[in-house]
């Protein structure tokens, strides 16, 4: 008998609301059908494993078929099933009252497609996307043959009538409405069975696909092959994060990375994650070769609830310095449907989130403490994250300062203590402070390294993206310690010691040498300092403050620094060194003229090895020399 009743629910029409709701995402009805099917085979399996079902579970796989000339697509299952009690209550009822729940709830707000599932809306939601929805069932409790059928136009009004079905379990069929025929399409379906079904834990069968096979020999004993057309199985019931890491080798990840990255460069190492108190979390976090250059990063982390995909939008639960990580995160214990403001604020969330970073830490000492060697190879592909770590996160850098390594300009690796106490002889000033000297580029800065060098300073190398934000990091948590670059000044102002060099020029002379090197130079931006240095020092040397160079650096990577320092001139100093005898030679040069060529000479070589000499200086520089030496 056919019964026709009317859903109750509280609030108007439902769909209307569905559709224009969850509209940005419409392909998501696919993943929540599917995601049923696999709860009903799931519930099946369960039963039968308790002894509760005792005939024979059979072929339990789902399967998606379309039929392009009636407009439908159907999500088969041979799960439970229902009875047509079961789907009163559970199709009527249930979802509605669900369904009723987030209307209440979020009639007034803007972007509540993320509601799915967790209000019960799934099945609901084929109305994005069908006029018509028809549920053919048969509960696995039911007698040969006695089904039910359940159809809906998407008003409030749902019929019910008996049928025949000889499976048991349960078909979907969504009769698709004119605006989503986009979706009567094999790549489409595919792609989206791909994206969010690819590791359900029960096999899904859409289509076939077609493999050449060996076939025996030809007459010349040349291999033949044949095509065979077999079903095609979207998902891989059995990823590998949800294998016990007793009994999986690095083969087994390096297979499943190229399962999740196809066209990927092999990982460095990975850490496989599987909590079950006081949250659960099962996952395979991958740390892959990161150029320094923030490579806009095309794979990412991808996070399921219970092997459905949810999003590779993990911004939340995965902190922000592991955001370059590959790999998968599992958990039931996320909110995944609900708004980004609530899951910054869900203690879950957070919980989670706290257990990467230590489980990452960990990991990264366990390296390091067994193998100092590999963990020196590893650490130009892995600094990157350790140092975003260490800035961002205070209880990561608390366990990273054990492990951290720094490395100078010869590529040798220390640790925080074991530097220290290499420079602590050399480079303590008369403060008792200790000064790290380090480069960003030791190509263009290599006159000054060298400088350094023969005053037996260490020069750290620190050319990454973050190392400017890093350096004013550690200099906060280190005591009593300043870092600065290699350039920053002239070295025997880097360190002060208390021998001063004595200089050989008199007051007057001194100030003869400054005006004359203001004329060469006649530039605002430089300020000129007469000083007396060693006579092996370079006669002139210019420099950048390090205080003025950080802002500017760190204003241009975002982030610290002030935002205005970015567009601020350059400012130098000009250091001239009284005691070099090119001096001596500019003082003593026959007329004023050939006084200011010279410094301007000494001057134009220290741009030089700068690399600021450019343009019309540079030719002029070319021109004098040329006349100089001839
Ligand atoms: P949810 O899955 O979040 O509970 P749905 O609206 O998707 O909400 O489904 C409501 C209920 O309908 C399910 O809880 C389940 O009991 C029943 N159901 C849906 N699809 C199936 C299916 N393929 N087989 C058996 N029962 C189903």
């Amino acid at each position: 008998m056919k019964e026709k009743g009317t859903i109750s629910i509280h609030t108007e029409n439902i769909f209307p609301i569905i559709k224009k709701f969850l509209y940005s995402d419409h392909e998501i009805f696919l993943r929540e059908l599917v995601s049923n099917a696999v709860d009903a085979t799931q519930k099946l399996k369960k039963l039968a494993s308790l002894g509760e079902f005792k005939d024979e579970l059979g072929d339990i796989r789902i399967e998606v078929k379309f039929d392009k000339k009636k407009k439908t697509i159907t999500v088969s299952d041979r799960g439970i099933g229902m009875t047509a009690e079961e789907v009163k209550k559970y199709i009527n009822q249930i979802a509605f009252s669900g369904a009723a729940e987030f209307v209440e709830k979020f009639k007034d707000k803007g972007d509540a497609k993320d509601i799915i599932g967790k209000f019960g809306l799934g099945f609901y939601s084929s109305f994005m996307v069908a006029d018509n929805v028809e549920i053919i069932t048969r509960s696995h409790t039911a007698s040969e043959g006695e089904a039910a059928k359940w159809t809906c136009d998407g008003s409030t009004e749902f019929s019910i009538e008996p049928t025949t079905k000889k499976e048991r379990g349960t078909d979907v069929i969504l009769h698709i409405n004119k605006d989503s025929e986009e979706f009567l399409d094999e790549w489409r379906i595919k792609g989206i069975l791909e994206k969010y079904c690819k590791f359900l834990p029960v096999e899904i069968k859409f289509g076939t696909k077609e493999d050449s096979v060996e076939d025996g020999e030809d007459k010349d004993g040349k291999k033949k092959y044949k095509t065979v057309t077999s079903d095609r199985i979207i998902n891989n019931p059995e990823p590998l994060w949800a294998k016990s890491p007793n009994d999986l080798n690095d083969e087994d990840y390096l297979k499943f990375y190229k399962e999740l990255y196809p066209f990927s460069e092999d990982p460095l190492f990975w850490i496989h994650l599987n909590v079950d108190y006081p949250f659960n979390l099962t996952g395979i976090l991958y740390f892959p070769k990161v150029k320094n250059d923030f490579e806009l990063q095309k794979n990412k982390i991808q996070l399921y609830s219970r092997q459905v995909f949810i999003t590779d939008e993990v911004k939340d639960v995965v902190p922000d310095f592991l955001m370059l990580l590959h790999g998968v995160l599992d958990s039931p214990d996320i909110p995944l449907n609900v708004s980004r403001s609530y899951l910054q604020s869900d203690s879950n969330v957070k919980k989670i989130s706290q257990h990467i970073t230590k489980k990452v830490a960990d990991k990264l000492t366990d390296m390091y403490k067994k193998d100092r060697k590999e963990f020196e190879k590893k650490w130009d592909d892995i600094n990157i994250f350790v140092k975003y770590g260490m800035i961002s996160d205070e209880k990561f850098y608390e366990k990273a300062k054990d492990f951290a390594l720094l490395k100078n300009v010869n590529n040798e690796y220390f640790t925080f203590n074991e530097y220290k106490e290499k420079v602590k002889p050399t480079q303590t000033d008369k403060e008792k402070q200790l000064v790290y000297l380090y480069s960003t580029d030791p190509g263009k800065q290599d006159t000054y390294i060298q400088m350094a060098k023969d005053k037996s300073y260490d020069v750290l190398l620190m050319d990454g993206v973050l190392d400017s934000h890093f350096i004013s990091n550690l200099e906060q948590k280190f005591e009593k310690t300043q870092i600065k670059r290699v350039d920053s000044d002239t070295v025997d102002k880097l360190i002060a010691k208390d021998e001063k060099v004595e200089s050989v020029l008199s007051k007057e002379e001194e100030e003869q040498v400054k005006t004359i090197f203001e004329k060469a130079i006649n530039n605002t931006n430089m300020t000129l300092a007469v000083e007396s240095m060693s006579p092996n020092d370079l006669p002139v040397t210019v420099t950048m403050s390090e205080w003025m160079r950080r802002m500017k650096d760190m204003a241009k990577t975002g982030g610290g620094g002030m935002p205005f320092m970015g567009s601020m001139p350059d400012n130098y100093n000009v250091s001239v060194n009284a005691n070099h005898n090119v001096i001596q030679k500019v003082l003593k040069a026959e007329t004023e003229e050939q006084k200011v060529k010279l410094a301007k000479q000494a001057y134009d070589l220290a741009l030089l090895s700068q690399n600021m000499l450019t343009g019309a200086d540079l030719t002029s520089f070319i021109k004098r020399s040329v006349e100089l030496v001839s």
